[in-house]
């Protein structure tokens, strides 16, 4: 009997099923909330019939690739160009051919990876598309039936100079980042949340191990956090939702230093509680 794709309309995530599912495990993991009102699984005509597909440069080099109305978590996919290579991260809950055509045009994508299951929106899509190199972190392969993993990958990865994959663990065993030197950003997934005014800027960030469930990181999961981001050389933060340009690095260590002393919250943090008086922030 061939699989077909279901995705769960509750978070968004893809299995291949002979039937429509029994279950969705990423609903059905402590991370996230079931479905008040039962399993809904759309086919992918279900799926595609209800949305809009929107796409722009956020910053330069780097595309956005989205959805309305929103669908499941309402992920987002990246897309970096690069000259021996495009770069594809997270995704979009689904793709149509006008959204392929137009990544076509941009080079297509030669390399394509997420940070933990809540990203991976319809990256089955791209992979049979673009039948390029897969990699997911090996501790969260577990969530993967939907698509193939060619390049499990340990603590380190770099797929090209400068756009390494760091592994963090913590919100899910295998959550990794994305870290792109050139472009002084990070690719964050869920290991932080951002709060953004009216006109985008970060207003307040917190982190989770789970966060409709509002459960903090453990002290030794935002230590290794900080250990990672203390590393990087960032002030642009992508998560799988939205991006914001001057997030200072600092408050960013300070809210995980602040986990790791036992301050186990959930609760956003506003960047000037998180910056040293005179840091200039604002002005930046
Ligand atoms: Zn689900
Ligand atoms: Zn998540």
């Amino acid at each position: 009997m061939p699989l077909s794709p279901f995705a769960c309309s509750n978070c968004g995530h893809w299995q291949m099923y002979f039937a429509v599912p029994p279950h969705c495990p990423i609903c059905s993991d402590v991370r996230n909330d079931l479905p008040e009102d039962g399993w809904d699984f759309r086919t992918l005509e279900g799926v595609a019939a209800g949305l809009r597909h929107h796409r722009r440069e956020v910053i330069p080099g780097v595309w956005e690739f989205w959805t309305t109305p929103r669908f499941g978590l309402d992920s987002h996919g990246w897309l970096l160009l690069e000259p021996d290579g495009n770069v594809s991260f997270e995704a979009a809950p689904c793709y149509d051919e006008d959204t392929f055509a137009a990544i076509d045009r941009l080079g297509g994508i030669a390399t394509i990876a997420a940070s933990h299951p809540h990203g991976y929106g319809a990256l089955w899509q791209l992979q049979q598309r673009y039948d390029a190199p897969l990699l997911i972190q090996k501790e969260d392969l577990q969530w993967t039936k939907a698509f193939r993993v060619t390049h499990p990958w340990d603590e380190r990865h770099e797929i090209l100079p400068g756009l390494v994959l760091h592994h963090t663990g913590g919100h899910y065993e295998g959550h990794s980042i994305l870290h792109d030197a050139r472009r002084r950003a990070v690719f964050v997934g869920d290991a932080l949340k951002l709060d953004l005014d009216r006109n985008g800027r970060v207003n307040a960030l917190s982190c989770h191990k789970a966060f409709h469930k509002q459960i903090p990181l453990s002290p030794n999961e935002a230590r290794r956090y900080r250990a990672v981001f203390e590393r990087l050389d960032f002030d642009t933060v992508f998560t799988p939702f939205e991006c914001a340009v001057g997030v200072p690095k600092a408050a960013v260590l300070e809210l995980l230093d602040r986990m790791a002393d036992g301050g186990a919250s959930t609760r956003p943090v506003p960047i000037p509680v998180l910056m040293p008086a005179g840091a200039g922030w604002l002005d930046a």
